[in-house]
């Protein structure tokens, strides 16, 4: 099933999925290449709950990874689906959530495939540090409008392209700091602010929030604020 969807849908860098699962068991190891996801996980969490009371609102978790996000928000009471097409990363998420006694939805699938069926289901979707892994980021905007309902949210976070986001998130993190594998994040791939805005424009959907996310390598600290030259999270609404 998984391996059909692989092959039947273009926007899946296969390079991008396997770097992922080469590392999947050690997505709940908090000192692990995954610190970083676990650090920043309070914050996301919380801009999305603020916005949000996200108690028995249906959720889906586009490129969830091992699950970091989506079992947060499943505690809060969210029912959530969690999507990725890594293979490993799925299992491992599965794995870790049958551990916790934390019921998600885990689904090593495409957005396409899960487009096709559940159009205007969920009032909530997260896509987290994801868009710059994927070969066309706008269709997964696209998509994300698709399976929101009416009045849903989207949110979402990726990284800035500028001269600054390729030393802080490339030279810094994988090269000087090591928080990352080197060859994690391709700077190519990196997402102008101004770029993701018009997607979203072109899907119908409206950016209500941008902010920024910076990290303080000193005292090892993300905080939320308005510089949104590295790391960012917007919160778009479909109308
Ligand atoms: N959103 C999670 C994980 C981010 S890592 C978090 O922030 O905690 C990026 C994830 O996107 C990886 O697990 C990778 O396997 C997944 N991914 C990459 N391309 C994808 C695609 N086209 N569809 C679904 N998942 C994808």
């Amino acid at each position: 099933m998984a391996t059909q969807a692989k092959t039947k849908h273009i926007n899946v860098s296969q390079e991008e999925v396997d770097k992922f699962n080469e590392l999947a068991h050690k997505w709940w190891d908090q000192g692990s290449e995954f610190k970083p996801l676990h650090d920043i996980n309070p914050l996301r969490l919380d801009f999305i709950h603020q916005k949000i009371n996200l108690k028995n609102k249906k959720v889906l978790d586009v490129g969830c990874g091992g699950g970091i996000l989506s079992e947060s928000m499943a505690k809060l009471g969210a029912h959530v689906t969690g999507i990725d097409m890594g293979e490993k990363v799925i299992n491992i998420a599965k794995l870790h959530a049958q551990q916790s006694n934390i019921e998600i939805d885990y689904q090593c699938t495409s957005i396409e495939a899960l487009a096709l069926k559940h159009k205007g289901t969920f009032d909530v979707i997260t896509c987290m540090e994801m868009l710059e892994h994927v070969p066309e980021p706008s269709a997964i905007v696209s998509l994300c409008a698709t399976l929101l309902k009416p009045g849903g949210t989207l949110f979402m976070s990726t990284i800035n392209r500028n001269l600054k986001a390729y030393l802080f998130a490339v030279i810094g993190a994988e090269y000087i700091l090591k928080l990352l594998p080197r060859g994690t994040h391709d700077y190519e791939k990196f997402i102008k602010p101004s770029e993701l805005i018009a997607w979203c424009r072109d899907a119908d959907l409206t950016i209500s929030t941008l902010k920024g996310m910076t990290y303080n390598p000193i005292t090892d600290v993300y905080k939320l604020g308005d510089d949104v030259s590295v790391n960012y999270l917007v919160e778009v609404t479909k109308d």
